[in-house]
């Protein structure tokens, strides 16, 4: 790769400042509509064999974060199983794409994960696609802003909670008994559940109950041998900024407010995940890792 994560350069400049054009698409927002083009490591990503045979379920893994882990993951040696919606499949095949040509197997499994039945089936087709699972990566998610409280209709608090947070508890149960030692999971929670805004109150209540949730089970398995963690993203460049988890107007300045004075790309997010997914991370456990361009965290 010309250049990939590895080249030393000014993590400022690494990626281009982008100010996007007010956008609105439904949801799930595609990756196919999504302008300018987020970057997932396509180009860039360069595996050194850390993951060599690991089997990974990543559930988002269609498009933004999840894309990024799953071409980063396929890269390092790994067989990738795909959580999204039906209706992101054309992303999904894009993204698929790249893990085949990394030499690895894909299952694709398109599904609504705040279904109980289907969080279940999903993990059995993983298990079986896959011939067993050692990885978990729980990072689909749901965000709609909403300027009050009085404007946060039920369901979609019900909804938010639902993909967010019951989704990860189902599908991380249903996982379980397939994990071996060394197995690690991985939860992708955010800075909003330390900065919560004042618009996105069910959100980044999901997101802290993700971090709660992250450091209680991690003590529960670890004497198993098995490692839980989280990746807690600053604002990153993804379909799910313009199917209105930002307001329209603030879509120009997504992330020109952090340190580094620029979103970050999903791209940015893969080595976290890396790290927390291979055994180099052995000792580490119910950690956060803060990947937010320089916004100070507890
Ligand atoms: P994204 O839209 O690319 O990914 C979210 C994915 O969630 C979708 O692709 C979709 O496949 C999946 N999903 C949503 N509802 C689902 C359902 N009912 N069933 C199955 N799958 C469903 O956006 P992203 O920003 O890459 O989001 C990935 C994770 O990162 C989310 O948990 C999000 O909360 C978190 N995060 C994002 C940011 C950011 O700035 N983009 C910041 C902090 C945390
Ligand atoms: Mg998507």
């Amino acid at each position: 790769m010309a250049n990939d994560q590895y080249v030393f350069q000014n993590p400022v400049t690494r990626f281009e400042s982008i100010t996007p054009d007010e956008q609105d698409q439904p949801e799930p927002a595609t990756d196919a509509e999504l302008t300018p083009k987020a970057d997932h490591g396509e180009e860039s990503y360069r595996g050194t064999g850390r993951l060599t045979g690991r089997r990974a379920l990543i559930t988002g893994a269609d498009s933004g974060i999840g894309a990024a882990v799953a071409i980063a993951f396929a890269r390092e040696g790994a067989h990738i199983a795909m959580s999204y919606l039906e209706s992101e499949q054309k992303d999904a095949n894009r993204i698929a794409g790249y893990l085949q040509d990394a030499g690895a197997t894909v299952v694709q499994i398109p599904g609504d994960i705040s279904d109980r039945a289907f969080a279940n089936e999903l993990v059995s087709r993983a298990v079986e696609g896959l011939g067993g699972l050692d990885i978990l990566v729980n990072n689909a998610g749901k965000q709609i802003f909403r300027e009050s409280l009085e404007e946060l209709p039920d369901d979609q608090f019900d909804e938010t909670f639902k993909v967010n947070v019951y989704a990860m508890f189902w599908i991380t149960k249903a996982a379980l008994p397939h994990l071996p030692a060394g197995s690690t999971i991985i939860n992708t929670t955010s800075i909003e559940a330390y900065q919560p805004a004042p618009i996105l109150v069910d959100y980044a209540s999901t997101k802290a109950t993700i971090n709660a949730f992250t450091k209680g089970l991690s003590q529960q398995l670890a004497p198993k041998g098995i490692r839980v963690n989280a990746v807690a993203p600053g604002p990153i460049w993804t379909p799910l900024q313009v199917s209105d988890g930002q307001p329209k107007d603030a879509l120009p300045e997504f992330g020109k407010s952090t340190p580094l004075g620029r979103a970050g790309q999903p791209t940015e997010l893969a080595p976290a995940y890396v790290f927390l997914a291979s055994p180099e991370s052995s000792y580490v456990i119910g950690e956060t890792l803060n990947v937010n361009g320089g916004m100070p965290t507890p």
